[in-house]
């Protein structure tokens, strides 16, 4: 094991040297990846010299997230604290599932949780789990939501006309959950939204009164917390009044931006979320732990055991079930998630995540503050949202964005709201500082102007 740690180290540092050079690795097109690597698989073993070359030219083409040219998705970035935490609980390697397998592990698990829910403002009565992302935890919500309605429907199954609600702008997993859980995709009533991209609370209410009407039983109310491209946030407070008075489970899908709950200038944003039945956020995307890491909380927690909980005589043997988090989990196996957030949360304090959540709100500032006032771009989004979405020139984003990529610039992914189309820059690296920011648009620009062929149908000056 030694030998390997020391291949590790080496390997690490390697790489993080050359990060700070090359913040994107060498681009292979997925039609060369087999010419490019050699990742075929054999039947004698291959001496460790040339197993440790493959490995390292695997590791040096691996997209780098970690760097301050990564602003593809809604992670990024590399919490040194958190990486330690998630190290060592792939060398301990435990299991979830029960005090006798993962000991104190439990215990940081259950902390973290009732730290959460304290800060959401619940009581013991309210507790949690973590599930291998965000639309794991969506699935838990929705189930909950469907046994709430019915609770004979975990042991007879769906034999009732579900509907659930979710806007328009909601993550995809919302649908596919509804495959999962005998609802059904065409069940799922999306809801439109305002310019911002929120939730038109009157036509959910409408909508959910015309189901009831037409013999439907609305079980769930999905409202989001940041959604996936312009980073909106519903209005919890008065979705939960049209949840309560029609006895509907009300989630937060927090998986992007729920975690303003740890802000005490922008938790604002997720106003009422004590109002709610559930609640999820992913630390892997705003807190900036590896992934995965997604919690969710509940703020009666009995429905979380009524619906994931199984007997099982092999499996829970001893200690208090309160210690067996087997019983509130989606999963039966389950990694360590928990202990790259405890490292984190441990060293920097509460305080210390609170900075890290309004840092990218401050990078989001200068980023739209610079688009605004930069007469070659064209701005989407609003304020409070850490996704800044523009056009530069009129050039279509996606042809800027994949040319970005495909010469190792920069990595930045488009997105589409209503008839626009523009590129989404994600300021969710917290380790970003404006000048990056600023570095980000100074190379994309240095990039439209040296390769203006590339852009020729696009470019008209
Ligand atoms: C990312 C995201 C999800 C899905 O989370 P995964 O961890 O990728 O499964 C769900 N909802 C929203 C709003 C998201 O941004």
């Amino acid at each position: 094991m030694e030998e390997s740690l020391d291949i590790f180290t080496n390997l690490a540092k390697d790489l993080l040297k050359d990060e700070k050079i090359n913040p994107v690795a060498e681009h292979i097109p997925s039609s060369k990846l087999y010419d490019r690597l050699d990742l075929s698989l054999h039947q004698d073993p291959i001496d460790d010299e040339k197993f440790l070359a493959s490995l390292k030219d695997l590791v040096f083409t691996t997209p780098r997230t970690a760097t301050n040219a990564f602003f593809n998705q809604l992670f990024g970035g590399r919490n040194e604290k958190a990486v330690l935490g998630d190290l060592l609980a792939v060398l301990l390697n435990n299991s979830m599932y029960t005090y006798k397998a993962a000991g104190p592990m439990i215990g940081v698990e259950k902390v973290i949780i009732r730290k959460v829910c304290d800060m959401v403002g619940w009581d013991e009565n309210a507790d949690g789990t973590i599930a291998p992302g965000g639309s794991m935890t969506n699935l838990m919500s929705m189930i909950m939501g469907r046994d709430y309605f019915d609770n004979k429907t975990p042991h007879q199954g769906v034999n009732k006309k579900l509907t659930v609600y979710t806007s328009l702008d909601s993550h995809y997993s919302i649908p596919k959950n509804a495959a999962f859980s005998g609802i059904g995709r065409e069940n799922v009533r999306l809801i439109p939204t305002n310019k911002f991209g929120e939730m038109d609370v009157t036509a959910l209410e409408q909508q959910i009164q015309k189901d009831k009407a037409d013999g439907f039983h609305p079980v769930l109310v999905n409202a989001t917390a940041g959604t996936t491209v312009l980073g909106a946030f519903d209005d919890i407070e008065n979705i939960s009044q049209i949840c309560k008075e029609n006895s509907i489970w009300l989630h937060v899908d927090g998986a992007y931006c729920g975690s303003v709950l740890f802000s005490a200038k922008y938790k604002h944003l997720i106003k009422g979320v004590d109002k709610v039945d559930s609640f999820s956020f992913n630390a892997h995307k705003m807190i900036g732990t590896p992934l995965s890491c997604s919690l969710i909380v509940v703020k009666d927690k009995s429905y979380l055991h009524e619906s994931f909980s199984n007997d099982a005589s092999y499996l829970y043997q001893t200690d208090h079930d309160e210690f067996n988090l087997g019983k509130t989990s989606l999963q039966c196996g389950r990694r360590n998630d928990a202990l790259k957030f405890w490292t984190l949360w441990k060293s920097v304090g509460t305080k210390g995540l609170e900075e890290i959540v309004d840092r990218q709100f401050e990078l989001a500032d200068t980023a739209r503050d610079y688009v605004r006032n930069h007469p070659d771009y064209k701005l989407y989004s609003y304020d409070d949202s850490i996704s800044i979405c523009f056009n530069y020139k009129g050039i279509p984003a996606r042809d800027i964005c994949t040319k970005l990529y495909e010469h190792s610039k920069l990595l930045v992914g488009y997105g589409s709201f209503r008839e626009d189309e523009f590129i989404r820059l994600v300021t969710i690296n917290a380790q970003n500082e404006n000048k990056d920011i600023l570095n980000f648009f100074k190379t994309l620009e240095l990039f439209v102007k040296e390769n203006q062929t590339l852009f020729k149908k696009d470019v008209v000056q």
